[in-house]
């Protein structure tokens, strides 16, 4: 009897703490974020239909209602990949982005080729064939140098005439750009942060009905982004969760938002909370890749995901998981 008196009183106590938790929006542990999601920032590995459909099917389960495919920077040296666009467009799931190839072709000197994919991601915006233009890399480093290197670098003039053309067409329509700019690289000592902030302030005001999306919650500091986020009303980040030792060490110098522990850093948690309407989940899952995504499972991956959301206040957690991407890429 004594003993399910002590059960009872700490039973109780547990119940006054949930709710104490509840009503000041501290999620307590072990409850993860249970709402809608959209993963606004995808790259499947693999075009194989098959392959594609289970992806999506992973996805639905994990409780993601959209999905949003497109090609990283480095996708246009791979015309393996060349329908997967296409094929991820028929599920009903999925919304696709404008291919980002042009930036490889004027990297490698193409400027013909470059020319002609920014022709048609005029013809695709227009006719709606893509929500928006992504992945844009243009400041790519090799972020594998800590283990050796080889990741493909892409580095072009931030005011090509041809970057500029895919923003006005943005502009034109009111759809994403999606901008992967790395800053700053430190094994080359490289530092472009207050040119990188003038280019995001200059062009946001240039082409004010374009959404810009700072990938990777800009690959700055949190002080450095709320510069450019009160600047810029239409510029948004998105944020992904580091996932293995590797993308850590690649992360070093362009300030990930978790630990290995996958908790949130205190300095981003403040910040999502003074700008809850700016932050959007891209998780950059390369589903099908080899390397560190061999074991790894997507669905695994969200769920983890859903338990760090759930640790943020609660104000903001479907904002950040589900409606602020909604909003922007303007999903139905
Ligand atoms: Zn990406």
């Amino acid at each position: 009897m004594k003993r399910i008196g002590i059960l009872n009183l700490w039973l109780g106590a547990l119940a006054i703490l949930a709710l104490f938790g509840c009503a000041t929006g501290q999620a307590t542990a072990g409850q993860a974020y249970a709402g809608k999601m959209i993963d606004a920032h995808s790259h499947p590995r693999k075009q194989d239909n098959e392959i594609l459909a289970r992806h999506f099917a992973d996805a639905a389960k994990a409780g993601i209602v959209r999905i949003i495919v497109m090609r990283t920077p480095n996708d246009y040296r791979k015309s393996k990949r060349d329908e997967l666009l296409g094929r991820a467009a028929r599920f009903p799931n999925v919304t696709t982005l404008c291919s980002p190839d042009f930036i490889g072709h004027l990297h490698q000197g193409r400027i013909e080729r470059a020319r002609a994919e920014v022709a048609k991601i005029r013809q695709d915006l227009a006719a709606g064939r893509c929500a928006g233009v992504g992945e844009l890399g243009l400041r790519h480093y090799d972020k594998r140098w800590a283990r050796g290197g080889g990741q493909a670098e892409v580095i072009v003039p931030l005011d090509h005439p041809l970057v500029h053309a895919v923003l006005a067409a943005a502009n034109k329509h009111g759809v994403p750009v999606l901008l992967h700019i790395e800053p700053v690289y430190r094994p080359r000592s490289i530092d472009n942060l207050a040119r990188v902030k003038r280019w995001y302030k200059k062009v946001c005001r240039i082409y004010p009905r374009a959404r810009l999306i700072a990938l990777h919650t800009g690959m700055m500091s949190p002080p450095d982004l709320e510069e450019i986020l009160l600047s810029c009303p239409n510029l948004f980040a998105d944020f992904k969760i580091l996932h293995s030792r590797g993308s850590v060490i690649g992360f070093a110098d362009l300030h990930g938002v978790n630990d290995l522990g996958f908790r949130f850093f205190g300095h981003w948690t403040a910040m999502f909370e003074k700008h809850p309407d700016r932050f959007i989940f891209g998780s950059d899952w390369k589903e099908g890749r080899g390397g560190g995504y061999r074991d790894r499972s997507y669905r695994k991956h969200i769920a983890r995901v859903r338990e760090m959301i759930g640790a943020l206040p609660r104000s903001v957690q479907k904002k950040l998981a589900y409606s602020n991407a909604k909003m922007v890429f303007r999903l139905p």
